[in-house]
């Protein structure tokens, strides 16, 4: 099998009816930057950058992080990188911050909170992207946004950075790509304005799952009581799907389950047209997008959903497993 998904590496992930889909990978460390060329990744979808600031004793050096962003950028040689700004704090403890007293720190103050709240590291953090870009196009995304006045003021800084650098004579990014993740359902409630003032829009699927059934990620009793494939948990991606659709906002899912592939075929027939995962799910889950026609995945979904069936699990594994 493994073989078989090497000779795909460099064929589009395009269903039987010419629609095609984009497969992203995740990725963090320097280790896994030899998989975007190994996958047929088209691009990281979701670079987490917490992973350096968790490994250390002391916060990174500006000059630390601008190598490190390089090395990636010049890895993805082109090809979209979406850095996701630092998401610390609360669960993800990192030692040169003082442990935070919290009941739940996963709806504490964790990621874009503590970056709002205490800028600086934020700032320091976004100068070393730009300066890594070196002037390329780049793609910043913030995550754990609530409300729409968290992205705004996150960006507001990113700007003010980026005109900062500038006035240094540095050069800046033209193409500066900023994208909001989506992991509380409220995001989902927003107003129209806020969809259209996002660049892209990366639904973290983890987070967002956990908060939207309300069970513990982390927690083995929970964490998989819930399907992502139920109607009520895809009703709220529907209507996602289509208020970016009318926004014309670029939309990815960015969870594990983009990696998994009756989850990843479901998301693609509903319309969510870019997914990022873990390399190792690229080859399996465009073998399975080349083989379906996702039209009609789109109504066998339909179909199980008005005959009332809670999860449309049972209808799309079958529908693979006919292909
Ligand atoms: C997510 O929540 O789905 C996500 C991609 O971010 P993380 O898993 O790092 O919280
Ligand atoms: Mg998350």
């Amino acid at each position: 099998a493994q073989k078989r998904y090497a000779s795909l590496r460099d064929q589009p992930a395009m269903d039987k009816s010419g629609q095609t889909v984009s497969l992203m990978m995740n990725a963090g460390l320097m280790a896994d930057l030899p998989s975007l060329k190994g996958s047929g990744a088209d691009g990281v979808g979701l670079f987490r950058t917490e992973l350096q600031f968790l490994t250390r004793t002391k916060v990174p050096r500006r000059n630390e992080l601008v190598q490190l962003y390089k090395r990636v950028m010049d890895a993805a040689d082109g090809k979209r990188v979406n850095f996701r700004t630092l998401d610390i704090g609360s669960d993800k403890v990192v030692p040169y911050m003082k442990p935070q007293d919290e009941p739940n720190p996963a709806m504490g103050w964790r990621a874009l909170r503590v970056g709002l709240d205490k800028p600086g590291i934020l700032r320091m953090q976004l100068q070393a992207l730009l300066r890594a870009a070196d002037g390329r196009p780049t793609s910043i995304m913030f995550p754990f946004i609530a409300l729409p006045e968290e992205f705004y003021a996150a960006r507001d800084t990113l700007l003010r950075v980026r005109d900062r650098e500038a006035q240094m004579g540095r050069p800046v990014p033209e193409e500066l790509r900023i994208g909001a993740m989506l992991e509380t359902p409220s995001l989902g409630f927003a107003p129209d304005s806020f969809y259209r003032d996002c660049d892209f829009i990366s639904i973290g699927g983890n987070d967002l799952k956990q908060f939207f059934f309300a069970a513990d990620r982390e927690n083995e009793r929970v964490r998989r009581r819930y399907d992502t494939l139920d109607g009520s948990f895809l009703n709220f991606l529907e209507r996602i799907i289509a208020r970016c659709a009318v926004s014309d906002t670029q939309l990815s899912f960015c969870g594990e389950d983009a990696g998994r592939p009756i989850e990843s075929l479901t998301f693609a027939a509903l319309g969510i047209r870019t997914l990022s995962m873990r390399p190792a799910s690229i080859g399996p889950v465009k073998h399975l997008i080349r083989r379906a026609d996702l039209g009609e995945l789109r109504q066998v979904i339909q179909q199980a959903r008005n005959a009332g069936q809670s999860s449309v699990r049972p209808a799309v594994t079958s529908y693979l497993a006919h292909l």
